[in-house]
């Protein structure tokens, strides 16, 4: 047992609240006509989760609202709820009882609540679903519904069938995983159609990425050759001013040098220019030389002259001397002795007064003179007077000649001197022209390598400024590699270059400075310009592209296993659908046989013929353009038919049954359905209305049968339906015109019923 109970409030005729307990495999409401039985089936498609009003003889939503009576106030919302017993986990729910509830409101709102939570419709059509339980179909047959499925066409049949079976839930799914599709579809198309508008500015942003990588390789290219240009250049400037310097230093210093010894052979050419003073100073010194040797000649005569006359004097004094004889017998004067005596005395008197010994013996030895120098003069006194006349002029003459000796002695110094001095200012005058000659010489020499080495000094200087030009241009290219490929190429230094950086021949240099120029002017071409700006917009556009594509497989992906999924449900669907059928098939023909005594039903899966027919020529000639529907192939869809053949008699097919035999195959087919996969409740809304009382009798025996399946809510005025239920409810409607619920015995109700 399923059902538990219904609460019934402002549906319908149930202008108050009402509560019916199903505690027993069968229930049956009776009451009489008009009393609101049949609104308490639509309280259960109701809660169920009915969307169809007109299923609940409604136009409005506000039409299942108590409208109020004259004696009663009407209400502003309906509600009702159905308690199931979930033990069994009937339900996918984990609660042994679960309450589904709808209320609806009079501007046509709907709530839906389980056990009390607010859900969506949705959920509980899942719940529902997976249950077996709907809200129309095959587990409540309305008033006058019963043979719903016979009079339905092949296609609805089918419908009816496959929900029967429980095979909604895979309707369901298919339905869903086909809306599913359909969106996955319109998404692709749209997905599509994004991608499609970016391709273009997409296909225009790789071009102008190609554009800027190249660039960009170009600058890395030219940063590269740029480096090491900028290395071997620095290495080649460097070595260059060294190698000048070095050079220059030697003949510099050489040509100071030679300015130096030019200035010195200068000055001795300069001083050759007093050559002719010295020729004077030479013929002076001829001159006074001249003149001291003519001096000396009268000199010399002179002295010959003088020596004549002493010798001559000598001889006169000789012959004198020779007639006077001899001196022994000479006389002394008193006088002189006197004379003598006083002289000695004078000298005695200073010895007498001195007591130094060395005085007193020079005064003896003068005193000793004293007396030689008497005796001399005594022996020598009174010789003639020629000799002493000649005597006199030997004197004067060898005092003469003395003089004149001394003064050829001078003379001959003099002499002496002068010509030293000639001779040395003769050499002095010899040296002077050699050395003049030496100078002049030098002085050729000197401004002969002075040329040459100026000649060296300016080829350097032409280096030199092909140096500084070299340099100028180093800095000057130096700036313009930087704007042009950035900072990193003061880092030229840090370059690694294969091999030696200096090259001395410069072809090398210019062969890269060459390639540099190429570069640039290429690179100037493809303008770089803006380069992040496109890399950021393509980086963007690219990423939403990938974006994109990834969305479109992911979508692709999804349709596709969408597809797979669609399949798959629809062969689960033809599989179970056929089995089913097999199912019902043997239930039906056992409750046909049971109700007539015998004869066959079945039904048939049939596929349904097409229902266009075929346009002939006649009718495309009078038409423009073909219409849609009728260019379409449809497709002849499976369907079910049903055929019965009644026992003992010839006719066959449902269209030749009665009233009551339609409602006895019916009632058959219900039952057979109803067996084969059985839902947890079943309402029957006086679906055996038209039996006769032999056929209410097996349908009360059916109906027990069935209760051993599925929980039975019979709505009925048939006796013996009521004698079958556990339940009776009986419905009354009083003056107020609201129903009321009454539970009440068999008779009593039989009595209600009526
Ligand atoms: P029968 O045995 O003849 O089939 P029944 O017991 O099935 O009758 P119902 O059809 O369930 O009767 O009830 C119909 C009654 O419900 C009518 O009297 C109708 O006036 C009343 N009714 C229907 N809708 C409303 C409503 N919105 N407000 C008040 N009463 C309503």
């Amino acid at each position: 047992m399923y059902l538990k109970s219904l609460e019934i409030s402002g549906f319908k005729s149930f202008g108050k609240k009402s509560t019916l307990d199903f505690n027993s495999p069968i229930a049956s409401i009776v009451g009489p006509n008009g009393s609101g039985k049949s609104n308490i089936a639509e309280a259960f498609r109701f809660v169920l989760g009915e969307q169809s009003i007109k299923s609940m003889r409604g136009k409005r939503g506000e039409d299942l609202i108590f409208n109020g009576t004259k004696d009663a106030g009407r209400q502003n919302r309906a509600s009702v709820k159905v308690v199931f017993d979930n033990r069994k986990r009937v339900l996918d729910i984990d609660f042994d009882d679960v309450s589904i509830e709808r209320v609806v409101h009079r501007d046509g709102v709907n709530e839906y609540l389980i056990n009390g939570s607010s859900v969506r419709l949705k959920d509980i059509i899942e719940l529902l679903a997976k249950a077996h339980i709907g809200s129309s179909g095959h587990h409540i047959i309305s008033q006058g519904e019963a043979d719903r499925i016979l009079n339905a066409n092949l296609r609805e049949r089918r419908e009816m069938v496959e929900d029967a079976l429980g095979l909604k839930i895979y309707q369901y799914k298919r339905a869903e995983s086909e809306r599913k599709l359909e969106k996955t579809e319109e998404n692709i198309k749209s997905v599509e159609s994004l991608r499609r508008e970016i391709t273009p500015h997409l296909t225009f942003l790789k071009k102008q990425v190609e554009k800027v990588e190249k660039a960009l390789v170009m600058k890395d290219e030219l940063t590269n050759l740029y480096l090491e240009y900028f290395r071997r250049e620095d290495a080649y400037l460097k070595h260059e001013k060294k190698t000048l310097g070095d050079a220059k230093r030697g003949p510099t210093e050489a040509l100071a040098k030679l300015e130096k010894e030019l200035s010195l052979a200068r000055t001795v050419l300069a001083k050759s220019g007093n050559k002719d003073e010295k020729s004077n100073e030479l013929i002076s010194l001829e001159g006074k030389i001249r003149i001291v040797r003519e001096n000396l000649d009268v000199l010399s005569r002179s002295l010959g002259r003088l020596e004549g006359n002493i010798s001559a004097e000598e001889r006169r004094r000789e012959k004198a001397k020779h007639a006077l004889g001899s001196a022994d017998e000479k006389l002394v004067h008193l006088k002189d002795v006197e004379e003598l005596e006083k002289r000695v005395g004078e000298s005695l008197k200073i010895a007498e007064g001195s007591e130094d010994f060395s005085k007193i013996r020079e005064v003896l030895k003068s005193i000793r003179d004293i007396f030689a120098r008497f005796i001399s003069d005594k022996k020598q006194g009174g010789a003639p007077k020629e000799i002493e006349d000649a005597e006199a002029e030997l004197t004067r003459l060898n005092s003469e000649k003395k003089g004149i000796e001394a003064e050829i002695e001078k003379d001959k110094k003099e002499e002496a001197g002068y010509h030293k001095a000639y001779e040395t200012l003769k050499n002095d005058i010899e040296k002077e022209k050699d050395s003049s000659r030496d100078a002049e010489k030098a002085i050729f020499k000197i401004m002969a390598e002075q040329n040459q080495i100026h000649g060296e000094l300016s080829v350097l200087k032409v280096r030199e400024e092909l140096y500084h030009h070299d340099e100028e241009d180093f800095k000057r290219e130096l700036g313009e590699a930087g704007h042009l490929v950035g900072r990193a190429i003061v880092e030229y230094e840090n370059f690694k270059i294969q091999g030696e950086a200096l090259e001395t021949d410069r072809t090398g240099q210019q062969e890269r400075r060459k390639r540099i120029e190429k570069i640039k002017v290429r690179l100037e071409d493809a303008g770089g310009g803006g380069a992040d700006d496109i890399m950021k917009e393509f980086r963007e556009v690219s990423e939403r592209e990938a974006f994109l594509t990834r969305e479109l497989e992911d979508l692709r992906k999804s349709s596709a296993s969408l597809e797979i999924l669609i399949k798959e449900l629809e062969q689960r669907l033809d599989i179970e659908f056929k089995e089913g059928v097999l199912k019902i098939n043997k239930q039906f023909q056992e409750f046909f046989a049971l109700m007539f005594g015998g004869g066959t039903a079945a039904l048939e899966v049939v596929r349904e013929t097409k229902k266009k027919k075929a346009l002939t020529d006649l009718d495309l000639e009078g038409m423009g353009e073909m219409p849609e529907e009728m260019g379409e192939e449809e497709e002849g869809k499976e369907g079910i038919d049903i055929s019965v053949s009644l026992p003992r008699k010839k006719t066959k097919g449902l269209a030749m049954l009665s009233g009551g035999e339609r409602a006895l195959t019916s009632i058959a087919l219900i039952f057979a359905v109803s067996q084969v996969n059985p839902p947890p409740f079943i309402i029957l809304d006086e679906t055996d209305a038209a039996l006769d009382e032999a056929n209410s009798k097996k349908y009360g025996d059916m109906i027990e049968n069935l209760s051993k399946y599925s929980q039975l809510i019979l709505i009925t005025h048939n006796r013996e339906t009521m004698s079958r239920a556990g339940i009776l409810y009986g419905i009354t409607m009083g003056s107020d015109g609201i129903s009321k619920l009454l539970s009440i015995a068999f008779e009593e109700a039989a009595q209600v019923a009526k």
